[in-house]
C-alpha cells in the first residue's frame, strides 16, 4: 500500500529486518531526507561519515549500503532509478531559512517534521544524525563550493532499500525552496515485504 508524505511534513515507521522500503517522487523534483535508528537501541544510527568512508565514494546509489554510528549496515539500495541522492547536508531547519535565506518567520523545515515524528519513538532533536537526503542534487566543484541545484528526479523516479537490521526509519518531503526547485511536492513511500 502506497503512502502519502504530504508537502512540507514527514512521517516514521518500523521497518523489520530483510523489509524493503520504495521512497517514490510522484511529481519529480522533490527532495526526501530519511534517518535510521537501530529499533532495539536508538543510540545507533545512520552515519554520513562512516557511510562515504566505507563506500568510498560521496555519491550514494544502487549497490551502496547505509552504515551506522557503529560501522553496521542498515540499509542496502537495491534500486535507484533517478541516481542522484546526497548525503553531506544536514536537514533544513528553522535556522536554515534565517541563516540562509534571510527569512525570520517560522517556515516548515525537514528537521523539525523529523523530531516531531521521532518523538514517539523517545527520540530527541539533539539526535536527530546527518539525513540521508533522497534525490537533493548537490553539485561540488573541484576547489570544495557546494551548490544544491534542482533535483533530477522525474515523477516516478524511485529508490528501493532493503533493511539489513529492524528500524526506525523517519522520512520527510523536504521543506527548503531551493531544494526542490521553488515548490512543495509530496513523497510516496511503500513498504514490501
Ligand atoms: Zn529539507
Amino acid at each position: 500500500m502506497i503512502k502519502v508524505i504530504e508537502k512540507q511534513t514527514g512521517d516514521s515507521f518500523v521497518l523489520k529486518k530483510g523489509q524493503k522500503l520504495k521512497v517514490i517522487d510522484p511529481h519529480g523534483e522533490q527532495v526526501s531526507d530519511m534517518v535510521l535508528f537501530n529499533l532495539e537501541d536508538t543510540r545507533e544510527k545512520i552515519s554520513s561519515g562512516k557511510t562515504l568512508d566505507f563506500e568510498e565514494t560521496i555519491l550514494i546509489t544502487k549497490g551502496n549500503f547505509l552504515w551506522s554510528n557503529r560501522s553496521h549496515k542498515m540499509m542496502e539500495i537495491l534500486e535507484d532509478t533517478n541516481g542522484r541522492n546526497d548525503f553531506l547536508l544536514a536537514p533544513c531547519s528553522p535556522e536554515t531559512f534565517q541563516i540562509m535565506y534571510n527569512n525570520p518567520d517560522y517556515h516548515p523545515s525537514c528537521f523539525e517534521n523529523l523530531y516531531t515524528n521521532l518523538s514517539a519513538y523517545d527520540i530527541t532533536p539533539d539526535e536527530v544524525p546527518t539525513a540521508f537526503n533522497i534525490f537533493m542534487n548537490v553539485q561540488f566543484a573541484t576547489d570544495g563550493k557546494l551548490s544544491v541545484d534542482p533535483p533530477l528526479s522525474k515523477a516516478g523516479d524511485y529508490v528501493l532499500f532493503q533493511a539489513e537490521m529492524d528500524l526506525i526509519v523517519a522520512l520527510t518531503a523536504c521543506s527548503a525552496e531551493d531544494s526542490n526547485n521553488g515548490s512543495f511536492k509530496p513523497i510516496n513511500y511503500e513498504i514490501i515485504d
